[in-house]
């Protein structure tokens, strides 16, 4: 990637209002690969008049335009897939096969959805003697956080660019360096100046800057569920529409006559993968109390083979929030099943796979979000014992059901309070709606429910 001072505002990289310079570290190493500029309401400011100024003209270029420069963004970041995977893996640690599949891999085909569905969706619609207008909702301010960090942006920039709306983006201070790499594929991808804007900083200056930025007329947020709360008060305040994803506590509930094998270590690979960093992740797996001890040390072995595959996190303050966890699991009384506090490396954020067993659903680590490589194995007496406890949580982002058959699977997962669930170990689709019920978020990210969410209606009457 090549070296810019400044920050992606209207087309070009412009030196930034003020001095303040963010430092960017390897977790793996704790070295510091580079910094960035630490943008001010100044920046956050002449990024919006951009977006603001960009605007008509993007809102009225013909949805096959639109597309056919998703299209070419698409082919950019697949050209680009090794960088981005190698400046993945420098800033956020994830080991580098997971950075081709996943965090190069998925945003090449969100955005390649978002092609076709600009392309496809149902922009003008009849209704009676009506017809219905669905239009740009206007300049997005997208607050992304670092845990997927090139995927956060691009489900929040496709569809805004699907849609005709205009974009600036705040990405999270820890992985800044694949935004810059993502801005110079929007510009190279042939994106007229003004529709994406790039503003690097700090949560509570540049972040807060956006979110309360009266140009801003939707503030799209991924992060913890504190500052989403807060973002949600301030759009709020400001009558702004918000989109909020926030944490998960999610369930993985392996009913008796499932594969127990197989939804064991699904299951802990689900939880181990990128360090644990993942808010969908399954971290409480439920199994039934005649098959509890099999699973509890099916998965201890799961998770002790993953020992010298896991990357570190992302931080040394994520390191020890999640050491903190762990403590706290053993002080209320769970049992160490795998991994502990220690960790197992002398340089870098990393933390061992951990699994805990004998935990019980009030404990602080069946109830809040670890962020961590740390997973929980609850037991329950019957099916109404499984859904209270599945259901049992402030949060409802995802989860997992293991059944005999499918049926039994569906009829389970038909009652749990989440936004998706994976049936029998179903895969990821990059179409489906992602989001959450309860405390993990407000709307959808993703697929046509995704594009929705940046698009406003009129209706004309005839
Ligand atoms: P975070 O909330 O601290 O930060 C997220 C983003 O918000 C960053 O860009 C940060 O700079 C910015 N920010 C921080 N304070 C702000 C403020 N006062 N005003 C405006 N912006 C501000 O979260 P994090 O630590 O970066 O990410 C981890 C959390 O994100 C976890 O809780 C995780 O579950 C959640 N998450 C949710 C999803 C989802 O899709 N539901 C996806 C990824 C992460």
């Amino acid at each position: 990637m090549k070296a810019h001072d400044g920050m992606y505002i209207d087309g070009a990289w412009r030196p930034a209002a003020g001095p303040g310079v963010i430092e960017v570290v390897n977790p793996a190493d704790e070295q510091v690969i580079a910094t960035v500029p630490a943008g001010t309401v100044e920046d956050v400011d002449a990024a919006v008049r951009a977006a603001r100024a960009a605007l008509p003209g993007w809102a009225a270029t013909p949805p096959a335009e639109r597309a056919a420069r998703l299209a070419a963004l698409r082919d950019v970041l697949v050209a680009r897939q090794d960088e981005i995977a190698e400046t993945v893996t420098a800033e956020l640690g994830s080991p580098p096969k997971l950075s081709q599949t996943v965090h190069a891999g998925v945003p090449i085909a969100v955005t390649g959805s978002y092609a076709e569905l600009a392309a496809t969706y149902a922009f003008e619609e009849r209704t009676g003697n009506s017809t219905v207008l669905h239009e740009p909702v206007g300049v997005v301010g997208a607050i992304t956080p670092w845990n997927y960090p090139l995927h956060q942006i691009v489900a929040k920039t496709a569809p805004a660019l699907a849609a005709g709306c205009t974009v600036v983006v705040k990405p999270a201070e820890d992985t800044p360096l694949v935004a810059r790499l993502f801005a110079e594929a929007v510009h190279e991808a042939g994106i007229p100046a003004g529709v994406f804007n790039l503003v690097t900083g700090l949560g509570p200056v540049a972040g807060q800057a956006l979110a309360e930025h009266p140009g801003v007329d939707l503030v799209s947020f991924t992060g913890s569920t504190a500052v989403g709360r807060r973002i949600g008060a301030i759009a709020s305040g400001m009558v702004k529409k918000v989109a909020l994803e926030l944490g998960g506590k999610s369930a993985n509930v392996i009913l008796p006559g499932a594969d127990l094998a197989r939804a064991v270590n699904v299951g802990v690979a689900n939880v181990m993968s990128n360090s644990g960093q993942t808010c969908s992740a399954w971290t409480r797996m439920l199994v039934h109390h005649d098959q509890y001890d099999e699973a509890v040390e099916l998965a201890a072995a799961a998770a002790a083979k993953y020992g010298d595959r896991i990357g570190p996190l992302v931080s040394a303050t994520q390191r020890d929030r999640v050491r903190g966890y762990i403590a706290r699991g053993v002080a209320e009384g769970a049992r160490l099943a795998a991994g502990g506090p220690d960790s197992p490396h002398e340089r870098g954020y990393y933390v061992s796979p951990t699994v805990f067993a004998d935990v019980t659903p009030g404990m602080t680590i069946a109830q809040e979000e670890i962020f961590g490589p740390v997973l929980s194995v609850l037991r329950y007496t019957d099916e109404e014992d499984a859904l209270r406890i599945a259901n049992g949580t402030v949060y409802g982002l995802a989860g997992a059901v293991w059944a005999a058959d499918e049926t039994e699977a569906v009829a389970f997962a038909r009652r749990m309070e989440t936004g998706q669930v994976d049936i029998n170990g179903g895969r990821f689709n990059p179409l489906a709606p992602f989001g959450g019920y309860k405390q993990s978020g407000v709307g959808r990210e993703l697929g046509a429910h995704g594009l929705a969410e940046y698009l406003q209606t009129k209706s004309f009457q005839f």
